[in-house]
């Protein structure tokens, strides 16, 4: 393929935040991937730095990660599950990265003693970053997200970025603006005028969106749509209604529904005609929808009362309810709210317990506690990252009878350092780093649960983020107990996948599962968990029915 045929797609944000461009562009993605274009989609964040690796997941929800290690913000897992391809380091990049490279590139002598300025060496940049992934020939549509909203000082280069492109590339590229049309409960209207200004803002910095899609609780009528063309410039077609949906899922259907995709595949001067395969999507939203029975889990973590913290586990259980055909309702208990006391009554009707991954001392205990509840009651686990590290710590306090049994990250003068680094980790890092990140090779024992979950294969590939591993030097004394290993990284041996022989269902990875689900693919150990959980009959219930 030509690289100069690449589509150029841009979309930006108006009025306020958090209006949902990362589903809109992940929608338009998936309309233009049904009809059998090759899609990819980037996002450009105006924050200073260098990745969102750093960033608290209070400031900035999750920190997701991609096969080739990159720390990247949540809307990538959005692209990767809506999409089912896989994303990398090139479709997220910061302005931190932007001034990163000019800065490194000036202290080369690259610019020969020219002023290094914004304008033209950062949006230079930013549009050789546009661009990366469009050049590399692999897709025929690039669409890039831009983060923040129209108006916003940090937003300014990259505005000027797409002014640039528009430029450039004429009908090779695109604008698609997102905005919200506010509803006056008072007077019972849909109101345009935020919406006018969010345009007139881009008309100032040279940019003419081509399409409009407007966020709004109510249908937009004629009316409505013609006035909103007529003050901004674009057809009334342009003008796509985005209600709010009842899914993330179904906004790919809806937009179909506006022809979101048809009006844009007009504008950059392709056919209109062609067949949209959107078959399996709509299976899987029917099956979202129609749920045969409901079962209830607890995700124990201590970002609780921010759900973005953990949204790729979330959606993995929406993938994995839908494979099922249940509805999985998930109970958020904040890891500090579980003790000895408390337990009981909190998992009281729960079918499934999985523990979050997460950094650091806070909440630790809690979910140690929350372990031993499913370990003792015979209730599906499934330990993710530091849920496996504590999986692992539960079992050596109470099991193994090592009482001060920690991980080296939380108490670094335990007499029992059963999580801790290693020597080996330290070998097989990324670019020398001190996290574990990115995709690695598992080995899988055949006749685990692990073996049955993954459908019998010898190999897969996770992707992980972590420092601190299982310390070998106890593996003997675990398995002995029960607690085994049943995947490892092929060369260095370390321990990815434990599991306990006397229960049900007890499951600990050490990788994120979860970055790895998407609509098309749910990942196995969530499908093997919601059926666990289906089977699981509290052991009270069982007595009950026996005695009737
Ligand atoms: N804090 C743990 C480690 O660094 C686990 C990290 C995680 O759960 N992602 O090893």
């Amino acid at each position: 393929m030509n690289s100069s045929t690449t589509k150029y797609i841009f979309v930006t944000g108006g009025v306020t935040s958090s209006l949902g461009k990362g589903i809109i562009s992940a929608s338009l993605a998936k309309l233009l991937q049904a009809r059998g274009y090759s899609v990819t989609i980037q996002k450009f964040d105006p924050y200073i730095n260098i990745d969102p690796g750093t960033l608290n997941p209070y400031e900035h929800g999750e920190c997701y990660v991609t096969d080739d290690g990159a720390e990247t913000d949540l809307d990538l897992g959005h692209y990767e599950r809506f999409l089912n391809t896989p994303t990398s380091q090139a479709n997220n990049v910061t302005t931190g990265r932007i001034y990163q490279s000019v800065i490194d590139k000036e202290r080369k002598g690259d610019y020969l003693g020219k002023t290094v300025q914004v304008i033209p060496h950062i949006t230079d940049e930013i549009k050789n970053r546009f661009q990366l992934l469009g050049k590399s020939g692999r897709y025929q549509f690039v669409i890039t997200e831009i983060g923040g909203t129209v108006g916003d000082i940090e937003s300014l280069p990259y505005i000027e970025a797409v002014r640039q492109m528009k430029w450039e590339h004429g009908k090779d590229c695109l604008v698609v603006h997102l905005t919200l049309l506010p509803y006056l409960h008072t007077t019972g209207e849909l109101k345009t005028k935020p919406t006018q200004h969010s345009v007139k803002m881009l008309l100032e910095n040279g940019v003419q969106p081509d399409v409009l899609v407007c966020r709004s609780i109510q249908s937009i009528d004629e009316d409505i749509r013609q006035k909103i063309a007529r003050f901004c410039n674009v057809a009334p077609d342009a003008v796509i209604e985005a209600l709010d949906a009842k899914s993330i899922y179904d906004v790919p259907m809806l937009m179909a529904k506006e022809n979101l995709d048809k009006v844009v595949l007009e504008k950059l001067g392709l056919p209109t005609d062609t067949v949209t395969d959107l078959k399996s999507w709509e299976e899987f939203l029917v099956r979202l929808h129609h749920p045969h029975q409901k079962v209830r889990v607890a995700l124990v973590g201590k970002y609780i009362e921010l759900k973005d913290s953990y949204k790729s586990i979330a959606e993995s259980f929406v993938h994995a309810g839908a494979a099922n055909d249940v509805q999985v309702e998930v109970e958020w208990i904040h890891s500090e709210d579980v003790n000895d006391e408390s337990v009981s009554a909190l998992f009281e009707g729960i079918r499934g317990i999985v523990v979050a991954p997460g950094f650091g001392k806070r909440g630790i205990e809690g979910k140690i506690v929350a372990i031993r509840h499913a370990r003792e009651n015979n209730i599906p686990f499934l330990g993710i990252c530091l849920g496996m590290q504590c999986a692992v710590i539960e079992f050596a306090r109470n099991v193994l009878g090592f009482k001060d049994a920690h991980s080296t990250e939380v108490n670094p003068a335990t007499s029992h350092p059963v999580i801790d680094l290693q020597e080996v980790q330290k070998k097989i890092t990324h670019l020398g780093g001190t996290m574990r990140l990115g995709a690695y090779p598992c080995l899988i024992k055949e006749g685990t649960k692990a073996w049955e979950v993954y459908g019998h294969k010898k190999e897969v590939s996770e992707r992980h983020r972590h420092r601190y591993e299982f310390n070998n030097e106890y593996l003997k004394d675990f398995e002995k107990a029960g607690l085994k290993a049943s995947g490892t990284h092929p060369e260095a041996g370390l321990v990815e996948i434990m599991e306990l022989k006397t229960h049900p269902w007890f499951v600990g990875v050490q990788f994120h599962p979860e970055y790895k689900s998407t609509v098309a693919n749910p990942h196995p150990f969530f499908i093997g968990f919601v059926k666990a959980a289906l089977q699981y009959q509290p052991q009270h219930e069982v007595a009950r029915v026996q005695k009737v």
